[in-house]
């Protein structure tokens, strides 16, 4: 079996100034914004986990956060962000009072990584931060193709509705939000997954759970080629993620503005 490639594809940097559409609180810790504006006519991302920085007015200097380009439509100049109500933070925060109307600057994505080769399995674990991704692959697979996805939100409330094609079976875990830092119900759900031949298993959770969702994915036996984990927050601190928890350190992990300092190119 051939291991997968990484095909890397650029984009023009552009910072885009945008208008909110419409917000609507898709479920009780999910608020989907969806932003227009013209700047949007060349909107270009090639990866179902792409990132777009959010300049988060603050009313000082905007906070830059990672969002994922939940779906977008150049045609009708539409962007979708499904935001996290995960309680404090600027990005949380905004995304909870903001109102049709308002403005917003987005930047990105710069780049996407499409991770192509021969794969018949796809497993997607991720929590309530990485849903978009997951969602937004679900809806972008071709018919048929086998999916497992392990999803923690803190209740069945929480769970989503997504449209595929893809033959998808869904494990919904569900953990209050103060316990979205604990590996072990990710781990309790691990079982239920088959790793057969050519499955790529992708991982996006808080750091410290992705590191050890990782280590347990590779002592099943799964070959390092077959995966990929990334942080997409990290507890305790504010704008930080490790975007390729196997990039080398210091190195391109992904991260856009903001160095891969600390460790392991965190982004
Ligand atoms: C590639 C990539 C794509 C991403 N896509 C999305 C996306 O589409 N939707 C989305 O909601 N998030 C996404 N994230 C995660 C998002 O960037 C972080 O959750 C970000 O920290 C939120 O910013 P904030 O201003 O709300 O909180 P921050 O100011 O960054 O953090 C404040 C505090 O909240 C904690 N915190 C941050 N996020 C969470 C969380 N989810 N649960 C509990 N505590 C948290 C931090 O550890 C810190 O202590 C993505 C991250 C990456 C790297």
């Amino acid at each position: 079996m051939t291991a997968p490639t990484i095909r890397r594809m650029r984009h023009e940097l552009k910072f885009r100034d945008l208008t909110v559409a419409s917000t609507e609180r898709l479920t009780p810790h999910m608020i989907r914004i969806t932003l227009s504006g013209t700047d949007l006519a060349d909107f270009a991302s090639g990866s179902f986990d792409d990132h777009l920085k959010v300049f988060v007015p603050t009313g000082d200097e905007p906070a830059k956060r990672d969002y994922t380009p939940r779906r977008f439509d150049t045609e009708a100049q539409e962007l979708i962000i499904d935001f996290a109500d995960h309680g404090e933070g600027p990005a949380a925060s905004w995304a909870r009072d903001v109102k049709s109307g308002d403005t917003v600057q987005v930047a990105g994505p710069r780049g996407s990584r499409l991770i192509e080769g021969e794969i018949a399995h796809w497993v997607l674990i991720g929590d309530e931060t990485a849903l978009p991704a997951m969602g937004r692959k679900l809806e972008e697979l071709p018919a048929g193709v086998k999916v497992t996805m392990i999803a923690a939100v803190p209740g069945a409330e929480d769970e989503q509705v997504i449209e595929s094609t893809a033959d998808v079976t869904t494990h919904w875990v569900h953990r209050p939000l103060d316990q979205a830092t604990e590996a072990q119900p990710f781990l309790d759900a691990l079982p239920q997954i088959t790793l057969t031949p050519n499955t790529f298993v992708w991982i996006a959770t808080e750091a410290g759970i992705a590191k050890q969702l990782r280590e347990a994915v590779l002592e099943m036996g799964h070959p390092l080629q077959w995966l990929k984990a990334a942080g997409y927050w990290i507890n305790g601190e504010a704008e930080a993620s490790i975007k390729d928890l196997d990039a080398p350190a210091g190195g391109h992990g992904g991260g856009m503005g903001k160095g891969n300092g600390k460790g392991m190119g965190r982004g």
